[in-house]
């Protein structure tokens, strides 16, 4: 997408009298990049006085538009060109350097062109996205007067005590004096004056007398405040223990560190068991890592940077950073500076560490690597996974993907040699994993059975657990008390106005919720279209179950945990030590509580409804019901007792969850991947998502049908081997906050031509201001 232009955004008049120039001068110019809305690369003289100042992932100041306003942006980069007269006095010159050091390293660059022509996404846009907004801010620094002695101040000093000997006056020096400027001469970094008086037991009166006597000099430098102490989690002793690996650990360790010994890239799939002790090997493998004075980069889904979680790489590992989206942007600044200046060892992060800037890299790992949040939904829409796989390719070092479930994707580059797989099929010290029973819930409708959330054989093994003072984990993906509001008079459901989608009744407020809009009304007593009074509330959300599992187990402490309940900073992780003292019980919430927790006095664990997810209009639907039933399931029987599962289906016979009722990842995978094949689905195509929204449900319609049409002639045309293109058509969310939205989906058998079909459609493609529309590179959110 770098489309080189001579020129600033606009033809101008030229800033500078014209000059009897050569013609077809070569010129040395520097290439600058807006932070947003200008898409390209643009080019400015270089002024003299900047010569040796200015380095590639600087920000600089430059006049912009016909205005010449003076304008933020990205010097990226020098390049020659050849440039008559015409030209040259068209262009303008960089007016200051903004930062002291750079903010992006040669190789963070290259990462950043990457990521912009792979997702067609202005480079500006990248940098935004790379660089946290307190670095970019200057958060937790400012600008401080210090002191310091020039280098002539020795023959200065020499000086004047001659003029004293020569003139036998009262000396010109006071001691103090010049023991204030030892000590300043002495100091390794400058001074403030307060630092100095410090320093030299002094009041600020010498001080003042040897800055006017020229001998002490002032300059201002930026600075980092001083820290406020951080919350962060406490290194826990216990998990400082390491762990005699078995076999199956030791053979994953050792090729990893094979090639973190040779500084070699490549990717290891590392599919293990939940509770096969991955952690453990990421934590072997970063040790070797800090032996060779190198670091390493961690990426958790965000859900999962719990105390516990930080909490082992801290008991291991002296000096870790951990980047979570509740640090201030202060706090994440001064990070970000620690980390730039080598004295991390570990970064351990949600998805955006990626572009955590350690000096010397030597292993980046992604734990959780299926989940869905390590795509990003805002441009740069882009992958972790794939991001890290080429940051890791451009410093040489290995990426170690972990897993209990793989991506399909990830599980097909292993099975194709792209990625090398690692596996443990056994959780550690020989633990079973727990045993999954599947209750048919259609039974229990044909029976008439049909009170309540919880079926019979899940409350008996409620109350067994509770019993033997055991805890329970129940899942139940679905937010709010009621998920329908019915009439029964015209069959109306209540819905949004601004998105077409049913809404959750929240019982604690008494109103109704749209999910995606945050739209809502008082719950109605009648149905706003009809009126009439016999409106019903029906459908199970985290809030009845709640409700029901009180009055059920009336002595038991319950704890319901959704994105309504953990609000507050700090809260998830208040709930979760709560559980781990045992003051809980019960822990009931949405996917929030199926992921990575390590309870071992968990034996049960049951899924309310494990068909929520299976119904969406997304070929993923089977896939991520998979992973959500495997990954609840394996929080119990990670201690010494047993666990078992119980998962609630009106759909018993599908292929994923008995695949998941078995922990039969190969199951799976060997059902799943075929349809996918004879689908033309990821990961046996390449796929991108056009999403074109409008306030004009006909408009948006009509420039969606263009667009296609444009982008069916381009690849006709480029004979770009096999693709498939489906629609437009409505979205599944085919109207939100008020926005008409149509997508059409494009897959490729090979992206070789993929950015030359996206140039081609895209380029020059105009359309209303009222009419916006997104690219999404192999997207995830199919809605
Ligand atoms: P995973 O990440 O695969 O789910 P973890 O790394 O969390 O598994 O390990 C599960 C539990 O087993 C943790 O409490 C961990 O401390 C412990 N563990 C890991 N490796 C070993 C080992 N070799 N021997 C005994 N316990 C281990
Ligand atoms: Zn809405």
């Amino acid at each position: 997408m770098s489309q080189l232009s001579f020129f600033d955004a606009e033809p101008m008049e030229s800033d500078t009298p014209f000059q009897a120039w050569k013609n077809d001068e070569p010129l040395l110019l520097a290439q600058i990049v807006f932070q947003t809305g200008l898409d390209g690369t643009f080019d400015y003289l270089l002024p003299e006085s900047l010569e040796g100042q200015l380095h590639p992932g600087m920000r600089v100041m430059v006049p912009l538009g016909r205005g010449n306003r003076p304008t933020l942006g990205y010097f990226v980069g020098e390049t020659v060109k050849t440039v008559d007269a015409k030209l040259r006095a068209k262009l303008k010159t960089i007016q200051s350097v903004v930062d002291t050091e750079r903010l992006l390293s040669a190789k963070m660059l290259d990462l950043a062109r990457w990521i912009a022509e792979y997702y067609f996404c202005p480079l500006g846009t990248v940098l935004e996205a790379m660089l946290p907004a307190g670095v970019r801010g200057q958060a937790a620094t400012r600008l401080t007067s210090v002191l310091y002695v020039d280098d002539e101040f020795q023959k200065k000093i020499e000086h004047l005590q001659k003029l004293q000997r020569d003139k036998k006056n009262e000396p010109l020096l006071t001691k103090k004096q010049i023991y204030v400027l030892e000590t300043l001469h002495k100091s390794a970094e400058p001074l403030s004056t307060s630092e100095l008086c410090r320093a030299a037991k002094c009041s600020q009166v010498p001080i003042q007398a040897l800055k006017r006597l020229g001998l002490i000099r002032v300059k201002t430098i930026r600075r980092e405040t001083a820290p406020k102490p951080l919350d962060a989690a406490p290194a826990n002793p216990a998990d400082s223990l390491a762990h005699t690996l078995n076999p199956e650990q030791q053979r994953a360790l050792d090729v990893i560190v094979d090639s973190v010994r040779k500084m070699e890239h490549k990717t290891f799939l590392l599919h293990g068991v939940t509770g096969s002790g991955k952690t453990e090997v990421y934590i072997r493998a970063i040790e070797q890592v800090v032996r060779y004075d190198k670091q390493a980069i961690v990426l958790v889904p965000e859900i999962s940077l719990t105390p516990q979680t930080v909490g082992r790489f801290k008991g291991r590992f002296p000096n870790v950073a951990v980047l979570h989206s509740h640090l201030t942007d202060a706090e994440r600044s001064r990070q970000w500076n620690k980390i730039a200046r080598g004295e991390i060892q570990v970064v351990v992060g949600a998805r955006s560490a990626i572009f955590a800037p350690v000096p010397r890299l030597g292993l980046v790992i992604i734990d959780e690597e299926h989940e869905n949040s390590f795509k990003q939904d805002t441009a740069p829409r882009y992958h972790t996974r794939d991001v890290a796989g080429k940051r890791a390719a451009l410093e040489s070092v290995p990426l170690v993907l972990g897993s209990a479930t793989p991506s399909l994707e990830s599980w097909h580059a292993a099975k194709t040699g792209r990625f090398s797989l690692l596996s443990m099929f056994h959780r550690v010290k020989g633990r079973a994993l727990p045993s999954v029973k599947i209750v048919d819930l259609r039974e229990a409708v044909r029976a008439g059975n049909t009170k309540g959330a919880i079926h019979r054989q899940l409350h008996a093994a409620i109350h067994d657990s509770l019993q033997r003072s055991e805890q329970v984990i129940l899942l139940l993906n679905r937010r709010g008390f009621s998920t329908q509001i019915l009439c029964p008079a015209c069959g109306n459901a209540v819905r949004c106005p601004e998105c077409d989608v049913a809404l959750t009744h929240h019982r604690t407020e008494e109103i109704a919720l749209c999910h995606y809009c945050d739209y809502q009304i008082p719950a109605p007593t009648k149905c706003p279209k009809c009126d009439c009074f016999g409106i019903r509330y029906a459908g199970f959300g985290t809030q009845k179950l709640e409700l029901e599992i009180k009055s059920r187990f009336p002595d038991a402490s319950v704890l319901r945990m959704d994105t309504d309940t953990m609000q507050g900073h700090g809260s998830h992780e208040r709930a979760l030590a709560r559980f781990r003292s045992g003051e809980i019980q019960i822990l009931l919430g949405t996917q929030m509580i199926a992921k990575g927790l390590d309870f071992p006095n968990v034996t049960l664990v049951g899924v309310i409804n494990a068909d929520t997810a299976l119904h969406l209009p997304d070929f993923r639907a089977p896939e991520r019901t998979f992973h959500l039933i495997t990954q609840v399931a394996g929080r119990t029987g990670r201690g010494e007792k047993e666990g078992r599962v119980i998962v609630q289906t009106f759909n018993p016979d599908h292929p994923a969850i008995l695949a998941a009722s078995r922990h039969d990842y190969l199951q799976f995978v060997d059902k799943e991947l075929p349809v996918r094949e004879v689908l033309g689905y990821p990961p046996y195509t390449k796929m991108l998502r056009f999403v074109f929204r409008g306030p004009d449900e006909n408009a948006t319609k009509h420039i969606a049908e263009m667009f296609a049409d444009k982008l069916r002639g381009v690849l006709q045309e480029l004979k770009s081997g096999k693709f498939r293109l489906l629609g437009p058509a409505p979205a599944p969310l085919a109207k939100l906050r008020s926005f008409y939205r149509f997508h059409l989906h494009l897959h490729l058998d090979s992206d070789d031509l993929m950015q030359r079909v996206l140039f081609q459609t895209i380029n020059g493609l105009k359309t209303p201001d009222a009419i916006q529309w997104i690219v999404d590179i192999d997207p995830l959110d199919m809605l």
